[in-house]
């Protein structure tokens, strides 16, 4: 088993890529059998997380900051990149963000990034932080497993599906 600071260490190297590329990827496989499963017509236990429209195409609701501008206490720009990525469906996001990198480091983390990988890296981001709230012991790692886990049944289920269709 790693050590904690071998991973904290890795985190502050790479705060983006690394295991939290590793987990988006297999999230992202996840969702996908999830939705060809669904496709099908077989009900599945949990969200698929929709593909959202880039951040220049999400318009201010309302006149309302996105839920991480309010957090900072800010009014939210007109073409704010964070109103994409912390929705007001997602404020355990932003608590968790918030909790693991502070929302501001957040936001750091992600502007000194080139403009066309900042959406998928704060997606990243936001896994990890979710990942150390939901399993504090483990965190990234332990989500990876649960992730891998998940792919394997999502695929026998979807064997099992095609087979009887
Ligand atoms: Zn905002």
């Amino acid at each position: 088993m790693r050590s904690s600071s071998h991973l904290a260490r890795a985190r502050v190297a790479d705060p983006v890529n690394g295991l939290a590329g590793t987990a988006n990827q297999l999230r992202g496989q996840v969702n996908q059998l999830r939705a060809e499963l669904i496709s099908l017509g077989i009900p599945i236990r949990g969200d698929v997380v929709p593909q959202e429209p880039p951040e220049e195409e999400q318009p201010v609701q309302n006149g309302r900051s996105c839920e991480a501008c309010r957090h900072l206490k800010r009014s939210c720009p007109s073409i704010c990149p964070l109103r994409a990525v912390f929705t007001p469906q997602r404020s355990d996001d932003l608590v968790d963000v918030d909790a693991f990198y502070g929302v501001r480091k957040f936001i750091s983390y992600k502007e000194k990034l080139p403009a066309g990988n900042r959406r998928l890296a704060a997606e990243k981001m936001v896994l990890e932080a979710r990942a150390w709230n939901e399993l504090p012991g483990t965190g990234i790692v332990g989500l990876v497993n649960i992730l891998n886990l998940q792919v394997q049944s999502l695929t026998r289920k979807l064997n099992l599906a095609k087979g009887a269709s």
